[in-house]
C-alpha cells in the first residue's frame, strides 16, 4: 500500500490528511496519508529514510518548509527561486521537491475568476514571507505586470525585490488608497485577520470595480477582508481553495491520478474549519 504523509512540529493543525485521505476513498486507491511530527533536529533524518519507512512521499510544513531545501536532492526551479519546499516525492529511487503553493494560489484564482488574466496587469501583496514569494513567483511567471509589496518590515521587500528583480516595487501605507485605484488584484499573505490574530483593517474603496481581492487565511472561512471585498462588489478568491489545489501535484505524483477539486471536497473541509473557528 501506497503511503504518504505531512511532516511539521507541531502538525496537529494540518488538513493535509483530510484532503488526501478524501481523494483515497473517493477514487477507491489503496493509500493512506499520515501526520507525522517531526523535530527539527530529525528533519535530515526522516527525510533521507523517507522511502525506507515506507513513504512515497510528503508534504512538508512549517518549520520545516526551508531547512528541507539542505536535504533534498533533486530541487526545481520554483524551490530555487522561493528558497522553500512544500512537496517531496521518490522518482528513480532519488528524492524530488517542489513548492505547489503558487500553483495552487493561480488554479483557484482561476478556478474562482473564470477568464481573468493576470497578463500586464498591476497587483498589490500584503506580506513578505513564505507565501508572498510563492505567489509571487507563480504570478511573474504568468506575465504580470508589476508587483506592489506592503509589508510590516520593510527588509523583507527588498529580499523580494534581489529576487524577483524590477517588477516588484515598495509600497507604503500612506500610498495604498491612491496606488490601489490601478491594481487588478489585492492578495493578503499575512496572517492578520486569522483566528487568534490581529484583524486586517484596509481600505478598498479605491480597488477598480474589476479588481479582485483574494486571502490566503482560510480559518475563519470567510475573512473580514474578504467579505468587505464583497459588500463593495468585488469577485473574491478564498484560502481554502488555495489549499485545496495546492494539494493536487502531489496525490498525483504520489498515487498516480489526478485529483479532482469540487464543491464536495470543498465542504468536507469547511466543516472543519468552522468547527475550528468557533
Ligand atoms: P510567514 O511567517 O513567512 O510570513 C508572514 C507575513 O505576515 C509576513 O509578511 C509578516 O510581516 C506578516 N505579518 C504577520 N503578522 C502580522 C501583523 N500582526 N501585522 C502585519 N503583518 C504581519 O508566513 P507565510 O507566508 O508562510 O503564511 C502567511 C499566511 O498565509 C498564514 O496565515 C498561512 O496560514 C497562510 N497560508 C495559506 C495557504 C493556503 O493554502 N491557503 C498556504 C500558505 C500559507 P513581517 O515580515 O513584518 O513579519
Amino acid at each position: 500500500m501506497k503511503k504518504a504523509c505531512v511532516i511539521g512540529w507541531p502538525v496537529s493543525h494540518s488538513r493535509s490528511p483530510l484532503i488526501h485521505n478524501y481523494w483515497l476513498k473517493k477514487y477507491g486507491l489503496e493509500g493512506l496519508y499520515e501526520r507525522r511530527e517531526v523535530e527539527p533536529e530529525h528533519l535530515s533524518e526522516f527525510l533521507r529514510n523517507l522511502g525506507a519507512n515506507g513513504y512515497v512521499g510528503c508534504n512538508v510544513t512549517i518549520p520545516h518548509k526551508e531547512a528541507a531545501l539542505q536535504v533534498i536532492q533533486n530541487i526545481d526551479d520554483i524551490v530555487r527561486r522561493t528558497g522553500s519546499l512544500n512537496t517531496v516525492w521518490v522518482e528513480n529511487g532519488q528524492q524530488q521537491a517542489t513548492s505547489t503553493d503558487g500553483e495552487g494560489f493561480y488554479r483557484n484564482l482561476l478556478a474562482c475568476v473564470p477568464g481573468f488574466s493576470i497578463v500586464g496587469k498591476s497587483v498589490i501583496v500584503l506580506g513578505a514571507g513564505g507565501s508572498a514569494k510563492a505567489i509571487i513567483e507563480r504570478l511573474l511567471r504568468a506575465g504580470v505586470g508589476e508587483i506592489a509589496v506592503l509589508n510590516r518590515s520593510a527588509g523583507r521587500v527588498e529580499e523580494l525585490k534581489a529576487v524577483f528583480g524590477p517588477q516588484i516595487r515598495t509600497l507604503t501605507p500612506d500610498r495604498f488608497v491612491s496606488e490601489s485605484k490601478a491594481a487588478s488584484l489585492l492578495v493578503n499573505t499575512t496572517s492578520q485577520g486569522m483566528k487568534g490574530q490581529p484583524p486586517l483593517d484596509i481600505d478598498l474603496s479605491a480597488l477598480p470595480p474589476n479588481a479582485v481581492v483574494a486571502d490566503l487565511v482560510y480559518v475563519p472561512l470567510e475573512t473580514q477582508l474578504l467579505k468587505a471585498a464583497k459588500a463593495r462588489g468585488l469577485q473574491v478568491a478564498g484560502g481554502l481553495g488555495m489549499l485545496l489545489h495546492q494539494a493536487v501535484d502531489g496525490f498525483e505524483k504520489w498515487f498516480g491520478l489526478r485529483p479532482e477539486v469540487t464543491n464536495e471536497l470543498y465542504d468536507y473541509i469547511a466543516r472543519d474549519i468552522v468547527k475550528d473557528a468557533q
